[in-house]
């Protein structure tokens, strides 16, 4: 028996085995099972089109210092985020095509707009902000390659794929270290204590060592099949390093808060300074900007900003780009140039990883995708409480969901509203056949890798 799995479908299980079997397993007809909501989820779309961008920047980063970023790598990878190119959609053909999933009173067209100088910034900011120390410190010497890691338990296989986002190696050192960007809302303490004990650490550091082994083997045995071993693992394994991954390096991009604008309409507006900064009054002084309503003066004196100061929308004002430069550049509202910026970006030092706790993460993750495996094909066979029941029908479909896909009820609102609750609670012919509600549309799969798997 062999399945594949990667972290968000594992990590779906673990918060309602249900939606892990809409979302992933049901079969459709489609090349891989599951099940999307018809339209985006917005944070889900706006975590891809950052990604997108940073991917073009972290490309580029490969060759540095011989070709070091310029302002057109930024435009050319702010371009490929909204717009797509090779197998990237793009943000703005997304939207358009498929729309976002909102709430009935928003206002669609400002959320387009205001997703889209959202990424804008945050790719902008990576940019002029993170990236110039990453690569002070780290050589990129790989970027968003598709990993599939291969775990074995008895006579099962688990493929699990993984899409690193970049490995790094430190200039001093030789450690290597896999980069993992996030988009999150906000950041505090709980952020950081989970952050050191996220899976994805684990599951790509276990994936990108099997790859490191494969090419230490190579080194060691003939010279013959070194083509696809690159000069910078030749350059390392001469130096006597060996082929592990040190840790991760997590860096997140803030979003900020979306909150009701005005309270009471409805409508839904980002409190992040990148692209909602206040903005006094013409009347009342002309241009001047503030990154924060709440200050303090450089003897210690607390302030908040006065009348005549509103938030303004920076992408009908200057402009996204004209303003992270100024951001830079100038000193605003007090704060030393870059503080703007360098606030919306949170870099914790590097989650360090032992094979202990990697050993035990493969352990968990292959029974429990061995458990699934199982239990989607007793599904299929028609098997209930370990007696074939066939043929099939709807009691006993359900029957076998509920013995092998529980429902987590406690998922279904919290932390936010669960996009499967229409086949839970809808009609019971949604059960076996979502798309029939319209609702829903046959899963495209992330990871190439799958189809091959
Ligand atoms: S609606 Fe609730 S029970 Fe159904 S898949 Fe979502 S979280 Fe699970």
């Amino acid at each position: 028996m062999q399945s594949f799995a990667d972290r968000s479908r594992v990590l779906t299980y673990q918060s309602c085995p249900r939606r892990r079997y809409f979302e992933y397993e049901i079969q459709t007809g489609g090349e891989v099972g599951g099940v999307r909501p018809v339209r985006l989820d917005m944070n889900l779309l706006l975590g891809s089109t950052f990604h997108a961008g940073i991917e073009i920047l972290l490309t580029h980063a490969m060759c540095f210092p011989s070709c070091p970023i310029d302002d057109n790598g930024t435009d050319e990878a702010v371009s490929y985020a909204l717009n797509g190119g090779g197998d990237w959609t793009g943000y703005w053909p997304s939207v358009k095509s498929m729309g976002l999933q909102l709430e009935a009173e928003e206002d669609a067209s400002y959320v387009y707009y205001e997703q889209a100088a959202l990424a804008e910034a945050l790719i902008r900011g990576y940019a002029a902000f993170v990236l110039p120390d990453l690569l002070a410190r780290f050589t990129v010497v790989d970027v968003e390659r598709e990993e599939v890691g291969t775990f074995v338990l008895g006579d099962y296989t688990l493929k699990f794929g993984a899409r690193v986002d970049g490995i790094l190696l430190e200039k001093d050192s030789l450690n290597i270290y896999v980069l993992s960007l996030k988009t999150a809302k906000e950041w505090g303490k709980r952020d950081d204590d989970s952050a050191r004990h996220d899976m994805q650490g684990l599951s790509e550091c276990r994936v990108v060592e099997q790859r490191l082994q494969g090419w230490h083997k190579l080194m060691e045995g003939s010279e013959t099949d070194l083509a696809e071993v690159p000069a910078w693992f030749r350059d390392r394994y001469k130096a006597g390093a060996p082929p592990l991954v040190t840790g991760v390096k997590m860096e997140f991009a803030l979003k900020g808060r979306r909150e009701n604008s005005p309270k009471g309409s409805g409508h839904y507006k980002y409190n992040n300074p990148l692209i909602r900064p206040w903005k006094k009054a013409d009347d009342l002084g002309g241009d001047s900007y503030a990154i924060s309503y709440e200050f303090q003066d450089p003897m210690g004196g607390n302030h908040r900003l006065g009348k005549g100061w509103n938030r303004v929308n920076i992408w009908e004002d200057m402009g996204v780009k004209k303003w992270i430069d100024y951001l830079m550049t100038h000193e605003v509202q007090g704060f030393e140039p870059g503080r703007g910026v360098m606030n919306q970006f949170i870099l914790p030092v590097e989650y360090f990883r032992n094979a202990e706790d990697m050993d035990r993460w493969e352990r968990q993750v292959v029974a429990q995708e061995r458990i699934i495996a199982k239990g989607k094909k007793e599904i299929s066979l028609g098997v209930v409480g370990g007696v074939i029941k066939l043929p099939q029908t709807p009691e006993t479909f359900e029957a076998g969901l509920d013995e092998h896909f529980p429902m987590h009820t406690k998922a279904c609102d919290w932390p936010t509203k669960c996009s499967f609750q229409e086949v839970c609670f809808g009609p019971k012919a949604y059960l076996h056949d979502p798309i029939s509600s319209m609702l829903y549309q046959i899963r495209v799969p992330n990871h190439k890798t799958e189809l091959n798997s």
